[in-house]
């Protein structure tokens, strides 16, 4: 019977893993922490910093080395910043050491115990990267927490666009280094073309310490950073967009519900075939017009400007969805963003080969150590578990939150939302409360601050701005009788302070009941709900929350559309009590959770392999770098030349030459297989042909055309060597073609706009069900 109980507990485990892992080895350790404080305090800087320094001689991190990590760091922390390291935070930081993604709420401090893991990291002999969601807060906080390292003797550094070569590779040297995901991942494309070891920047990588770690290896994981190098300008196809232009939904096209997909009836596709001189878009011949047809179907059925897209200086500037503002340095692939110019008749931008191309998700795989911190990670323990192995750790808040998270509100239409939303907002800012308004996007925020402005009320809109000034406005949030109103605030990484940024008027904005946090509607993941929540009540503070909502959100459009009927409303102001109402609108948010999901688990299975194969070559290439192996292999083919070319330039010269063809080569070929794949995934799912499996096909055709281009690349490098003339003491390799490319640039890619299988297998599950249920 015992024995069976047992079992049953441990099966019950399995089943239902536990969203967090189990803090109690941490918090055992903390009375010892606190036994060697007072010993601490006695100690010079000079004997702290001395003292941080036996860490090094010790190596592994076991729980001694984390207590004496936490202990110094606590006292670190007192002395440099003015910040005694709470218990949490010192909790949080073993667990970030022992490879966790914590959960501690905004505003309990993650700054100080990322800092405190980072140098325990370091002082165990590991190189470490905190990973940031943007430049500013990467400058942000090494610069902050600098003082911190100085005195535990460990050197930091940061990353940032403007910077130099050298700067980069000093930083990345250093034992700590910050930097945004998109700073470091081009850092790693950067390298990946240099054709000296001394020209790289980036050392092995080791640790990477991700904050907002939900946006970064959740929300942004699929998007690919992309470098390319120039070779001429793209076309757009003005003939093919202005023939999209006249076509009418429902009569030539066809979009789902959740706006994801647009595809061309009978009559559209034959209305288009004729205007293009009757060719025939699905035979053999049509796949490029076809390709271009789509892609300027979808830039105007699905993309809508000042939703997706503004446009400004003559240039079409991507809207980030996950984060609501302008996503710098994004474009949509190559056909997408060339299509969208076409629609707004704006002339091409540059666009040139691919060199190379990694997704969020195989850059943060590099790493063979990953620790992570955010708000709000138990909502997505599940993808960090299947796609990272990471677990949760949740560490409970310093001082208990009191933030009242008032019911939700939903209403009948959109309109009379807005309607209540404005009366709410007038209603609490008349108390002097500070507010502040989360919305979907920026057009929803423009529309906003327009009915305030009509009611007579100020307030300060946040969209598109740069990320300081934006920091600094969002500091400001919780001054007394301030109006905010932001699209999505995951991943802003500022603190909102009672009273203002300098807090001077803390007392009085508390004492009136804190910031009130106002949801527009409810976002596509409950955790996007739970950040913006999070901006109120902070360290203890006195805060409160409401979302609103109604049944014609797109939310509910997209996911849920069947609302039962007959659900009574309060006729004069549209607001609807009935539990059906609420549920519905819970279900869409989930069934939206999924469909994310399902894309990101779709996603990786084609990046995945990609990857894999990046990973070998990559492995090859270095090889190439390091080792005589390119000189080897030319020997093998062309052993004649070779000795001419050792006779005339000498052994160093024949091996730089050999190194110089073989790597060039190899770059081309990786770069002509990249775009291979990508047109092979693209026409996979544009034809739609009866293939059952498209995933297999793909692999099917990537792997032998991966396998070939160790043959061709022989081929190639013998090739060149036999052409390359000497001419006096070198070989004149750019002759036999052998060309770098001038200019690079790097940009990151916006979600894959063409949607995917599995995608479509979803949604012929809902409207399956959608049929039934009616
Ligand atoms: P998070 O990233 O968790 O939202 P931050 O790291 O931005 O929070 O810190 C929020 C605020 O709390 C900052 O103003 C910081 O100075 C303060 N803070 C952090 N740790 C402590 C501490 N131990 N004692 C006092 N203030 C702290
Ligand atoms: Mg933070």
């Amino acid at each position: 019977m015992a024995l069976l109980s047992r079992v049953g507990k441990t099966l019950r485990r399995m089943l239902s893993r536990p969203a967090s892992a189990d803090l109690t080895r941490y918090e055992a350790l903390l009375p010892r922490i606190g036994e060697v404080e007072p010993e601490l305090e006695k100690l010079s800087d000079a004997e702290l910093t001395e003292r941080a320094a036996k860490i090094r001689e010790a190596g592994e991190l076991d729980d001694d080395l984390l207590v004496e990590v936490c202990a110094l760091g606590r006292e670190a922390a007192r002395r440099a910043l003015g910040e005694r390291a709470f218990d949490v935070q010192l909790v949080g930081t073993m667990a970030l050491l022992t490879g966790h993604v914590v959960q501690m709420a905004t505003g309990e401090g993650k700054t100080l115990s990322g800092a405190l893991a980072a140098a325990g990291y370091a002082l165990a002999g590991k190189r470490v990267h905190v990973i940031s969601v943007n430049d500013y807060l990467a400058r942000r906080d090494a610069e902050w927490m600098r003082p911190v390292y100085d005195l535990l003797g460990v050197s930091v550094g940061w990353v940032e666009p403007a910077l130099t070569r050298e700067a980069r590779r000093d930083a990345y040297h250093r034992e700590v280094c910050y930097g945004a995901v998109s700073e470091i991942g081009f850092d790693v494309l950067r390298d990946r073309l240099v054709t000296s070891v001394g020209e790289l920047t980036q050392p092995e990588p080791e640790v990477a310490v991700v904050d907002e770690a939900d946006s970064v290896l959740v929300d942004e994981a699929r998007v690919p950073l992309v470098m390319a190098g120039s070779v001429d300008a793209g076309v757009a196809d003005e003939e093919v967009a202005k023939i999209v232009r006249r076509l009418r939904l429902g009569l030539h096209y066809e979009t789902d519900a959740d706006g994801r997909n647009a595809w061309l009836t009978t009559t559209g596709a034959s209305v288009v075939e004729k205007a293009l001189g009757g060719i025939d878009l699905y035979g053999d011949t049509g796949a490029d017009r076809l390709a271009a047809v789509n892609a300027a179907l979808h830039a105007h059925a699905l993309l809508t400007r000042d939703v997706d897209y503004l446009v400004r200086d003559g240039k079409v500037h991507l809207i980030n969805a996950s984060r609501g503002r302008v996503a710098e340095l994004q474009r949509w692939p190559d056909g997408l963003q060339a299509a969208v110019e076409a629609k707004e008749q704006l002339p091409p931008s540059d666009h040139g080969e691919i060199l190379d191309s990694i997704t969020v998700q195989a850059l943060i795989a590099r790493y063979p150590q990953v620790a992570g911190m955010t708000g709000t990670a138990v909502a997505v323990a599940e993808q960090l578990r299947e796609f990272y192995e990471l677990e949760v750790a949740v560490i409970p808040p310093n001082t208990p939150t009191i933030r009242e998270d008032l019911p939700h509100r939903v209403y009948t239409t959109p309109t009379r939302k807005l309607r209540a939303i404005v009366e709410e907002i007038r209603t609490v800012h008349e108390t002097g409360r500070p507010i502040l308004v989360g919305t979907q996007d920026v057009a929803e925020s423009e529309e906003l601050a327009e009915k305030l402005r009509k009611a007579g009320l100020s307030c300060v809109v946040l969209n598109a701005r740069n990320d300081a000034e934006e920091a600094a406005v969002i500091a400001q949030a919780g001054a007394h009788g301030a109006i905010t109103v932001s699209t999505q605030m995951a991943g802003r990484g500022t603190d909102i302070k009672l009273g203002g940024a300098d807090g001077a008027d803390a007392e009085r904005v508390a004492e009136l009941g804190g910031l009130h946090v106002i949801g527009t509607a409810r976002y596509p993941s409950s955790r996007l709900d739970d950040q913006l929540r999070g901006r109120a009540g902070r360290q203890g503070d006195p805060g409160s929350s409401v979302f609103f909502a109604s049944l014609g959100d797109e939310l509910v459009l997209a996911h849920a559309p069947d609302v039962p009927e007959g659900i009574p409303s309060d006729e004069d102001t549209g607001e609807i009590t009935d539990a059906a109402a609420h549920r519905q609108i819970n279900h869409a948010q989930r069934v939206a959770e999924g469909v994310d999901l399902e894309i990101h688990r779709n996603t990786w299975r084609y990046t995945r392999l990609i990857e894999r194969q990046r990973a070998e070559l990559l492995r090859y290439r270095d090889e190439v770098l390091r080792t005589e192996t390119a000189t080897t292999l030319l020997r093998e083919t062309e052993s004649g030349r070779c000795y001419e070319l050792e006779d005339s330039l000498g052994e160093e010269s024949l091996r730089r030459v050999c190194r110089e063809i073989v790597l060039f080569h190899l770059d081309q070929l990786w770069a002509d297989h990249l775009a291979f794949l990508t047109e092979v995934r693209e026409t996979i799912h544009l034809r739609a042909l009866a293939k059952e499996t498209p995933l297999d096909e793909f692999h099917r055709t990537a792997v032998p055309a991966f396998r070939r281009i160790k043959d061709e690349l022989a081929k190639r490098s013998a090739k060149t060597l036999l052409e390359a003339e000497i001419t006096g003491e070198d070989a004149d390799l750019a002759g036999a073609g052998v060309k770098r490319p001038t200019s690079t640039w790097t940009y990151l890619v916006q979600d894959n706009p063409f949607g995917s299988d599995a995608e479509q297998a979803l949604k012929k599950v809902r409207s399956m069900l959608r049929k039934k249920r009616s």
